[in-house]
Order: C-alpha cells, then sequence, then structure tokens
C-alpha cells in the first residue's frame, strides 16, 4: 500500500502543448481518487506521467516516498487498465491475467494458483480457459483489472474504466468497483469525464482544466461547493443557475427578486449567483420573505423527481420538484433557498467569494 506525491509537476509534449501544467497532488495510501475534466484538460497524460509512460517535463512523482519521477514504468509499482483493456487476443483469459507474472518468471505452480484465486475475486470463475474474443464487454473489463491486480502493484491506475461499457453494465460495474476498490484496499486513481461517475465512486476527486487543478474535494465538497464557476458548471446532472446578481443590505438581488446569503460580501458587489436546482423549494401558494416570483415554462421529468424551468423576470431558473408537485406551466410560483446554499461568485474571475 501506497500514497502518490506530485508537486510542480508538468508534462510538456515535443509540439509545446503543456498537458499537464504545474500540479501539486497528494493521494493517500488506500484512498479511490478519480481525476475528472473535460476531453483535453490533461487528465489521461497526467495518469500516464504517474505510470511512467510519458515523461514528466518538470517536477516530480513520489509513490509510496519514493521519488520515481525518472524510474522506468516497470519499476514503479504501478498497474494500470487502459481504456481499450489492452488484452492478449491469442492468450487464454489465464494467461492474460498471469502475464505479468510470467515476465517476472514466477513458477507456473503460483501462476495458475494467482490466477485462480483472482478469477474468484473478480467474478470470472469458470472462464479461464476462453480467449478474450469469446468475452463480454464487462468480462473482459475484468481480466483487465484482474491482470493489474495479480501483477500486485502499490496503485492501481486506471483509464477511462467503465467507458466501453453500456449503461446499464456501467452502473453494475461501478457498483463492483468500488466494492472490489474497498475490499482490496489499494491506492487507485481513476480517470473519467464523467461527472456522475466520479462523485459515485470516488473518495476525492481532482477538477481538471487545461492541465490545471480547479478543485480537490470530496464528492460532496466539490458538489455543494464548487470553487469556481468552472466547477460549478461541470458538476452536477442538472446544471447549477448561475445569473448576474448584486449584493444588498437583504442578501443578493437576483433575477427580479432577493435570495439570502450568508457571510460579508460588501454591499453593492456584482457577482455572479450559484444555486443548484435540488437545493431550491418551490412553493404555488401565498408567499413572504426573501425569494423569486417566477412563471413554470416547462417541466422536465427525471424519474422520481421534476426539473421545473421557472421565468424569473426574464431569467431561467431551474429547481427539482418531487415528480407529483410538477405545476403546470404558466403558473405562477415563488422559489427560495437556504442562505447556506446560495453561493456568490466573483462577477469576473468565477471564483468564489468566501
Ligand atoms: P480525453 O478525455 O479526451 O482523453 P484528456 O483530459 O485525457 O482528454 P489528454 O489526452 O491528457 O487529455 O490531452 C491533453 C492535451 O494534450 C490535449 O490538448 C491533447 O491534444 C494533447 N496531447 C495528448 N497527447 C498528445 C501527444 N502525444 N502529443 C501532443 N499532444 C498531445
Amino acid at each position: 500500500m501506497a500514497g502518490i506525491d506530485i508537486e510542480g509537476l508538468a508534462t510538456v509534449y515535443p509540439n509545446g502543448v503543456r498537458a499537464v501544467d504545474g500540479l501539486d497532488l497528494h493521494v493517500a495510501d488506500g484512498e479511490f481518487f478519480a481525476l475528472l475534466g473535460p476531453s483535453g484538460c490533461g487528465k489521461t497524460t497526467l495518469l500516464r506521467t504517474i505510470a511512467g509512460l510519458e515523461n514528466a517535463s518538470e517536477g516530480t512523482v513520489r509513490i509510496d516516498a519514493a521519488d520515481v519521477t525518472r524510474t522506468e514504468p516497470g519499476k514503479r509499482g504501478v498497474a494500470m487498465v487502459f481504456q481499450d483493456y489492452a488484452l492478449f487476443p491469442h492468450m487464454s483469459v489465464a494467461e492474460n491475467i498471469t502475464y505479468p507474472l510470467k515476465v517476472r518468471r514466477v513458477a507456473a505452480a503460483t501462476r495458475a494458483e494467482t490466477a485462480e484465486r483472482t478469477a474468484g475475486e473478480l467474478s470470472l470463475d469458470g472462464l479461464l480457459e476462453r480467449r478474450p474474443g469469446q468475452l463480454s464487454g464487462g468480462q473482459q473489463q475484468r481480466v483487465a483489472l484482474a491482470r493489474a491486480i495479480a501483477s500486485q502493484g502499490k496503485v492501481l491506475l486506471l483509464d477511462e474504466p467503465l467507458s466501453n461499457l453500456d449503461a446499464r453494465l456501467r452502473l453494475e460495474a461501478r457498483t463492483f468497483l468500488k466494492k472490489l476498490q474497498r475490499d482490496l484496499g489499494i491506492t487507485t486513481v481513476f480517470v473519467t469525464h464523467d461527472q456522475a461517475e466520479a462523485l459515485a465512486l470516488a473518495d476525492r476527486i481532482a477538477v481538471m482544466e487545461s492541465g490545471k487543478l480547479r478543485q480537490l474535494g470530496t464528492p460532496r465538497e466539490v458538489f455543494a461547493r464548487p470553487v469556481n464557476t468552472f466547477v460549478a458548471n461541470f458538476i452536477g446532472s442538472t446544471p447549477m443557475n448561475l445569473a448576474p446578481g448584486v449584493v444588498s443590505a437583504a442578501g443578493v438581488s437576483v433575477a427580479g427578486g432577493t435570495l439570502p446569503v450568508e457571510g460579508f460580501t460588501p454591499e453593492g458587489a456584482e457577482v455572479t449567483v450559484g444555486v443548484r436546482p435540488e437545493y431550491l423549494t418551490l412553493t404555488t401558494g401565498d408567499a413572504t420573505g426573501p425569494g423569486l416570483r417566477g412563471t413554470v415554462v416547462v417541466a422536465e421529468n427525471l424519474g422520481v423527481q421534476s426539473l421545473v424551468s421557472v421565468d424569473c423576470d426574464g431569467t431561467l431558473i431551474g429547481v427539482t420538484v418531487p415528480e407529483e408537485e410538477e405545476p403546470e406551466p404558466g403558473k405562477p410560483v415563488f422559489l427560495t433557498a437556504p442562505a447556506a446554499r446560495v453561493l456568490l461568485y466573483d462577477a469576473e474571475s468565477g471564483e468564489l467569494l468566501a
């Protein structure tokens, strides 16, 4: 078991692209850690730099306290699972799983025993003699995981581990992966562009943009308190409401009304107000106190909940309500939110104001 320490890391490709651009990160021993961000933000490059498949241009990578920045991939103690699994098509499942051990000249009897045990752990019993082409996508993914685990690396690196599975299998594999990681307790870093996957699986998430770290936190933290409007926009299945506002004595003036706020942002400050649809409350009767008045435009069914779009003085505000409370289009409504859920971002920089 081992932690990963990254300091001042930059990875620059020969074409001059700074795919990782000055990054500091600590992944704790046994942690399940997600690298999340939009396409091209550098998350795969960061994973490959940890693995030693790309060279660090600046900074250091330490695994289990040892500086491995210039160590070749095979000697870093990392096991990596690639997005396309990279299984050997002409080898059996057992041979695929134990290939790293064969390279290290581990005895055949020990390899067979490892194949049996790992196949058991990954629900691949009875499939050891098959070839990858004779397996489902989910089974292939588990063989790739089994191979990584059998190699007994100190850390497990997963590049978009679930992206090749269809929606239903993906959910199954998610649960499986989370349980496996918890049971094994192996330090794991996984790359994903899917915020729901990162929120569901990870102990902590690093949100990246343009090679830089934009927020580091638990799923709860990055969901409830994004530190800038980039993260606010990126995290959440229903997008966060972001609208221009001005701080007043009563709270913040936004969308023709007022919402309560916490903290000491000076009166008159121009801000971007952020509030998640899940944290707004919609009422249809008489209402008093700070809130937003508006008219229902449309409601979208999300299953148990509905996402209602409300026109508040020309600004569309989304609010989730239980499906059975979905109001009719055209209905006048009132929206409120607790002060702790109303976030203020600097109107220019987009950074969260304390
Ligand atoms: P995706 O989710 O699309 O895989 P990513 O966040 O993993 O994206 P990277 O693949 O790390 O991003 O790419 C980061 C940046 O580096 C991009 O601008 C990309 O075009 C560039 N890049 C990636 N690989 C190379 C390479 N071999 N040579 C030059 N530039 C590269």
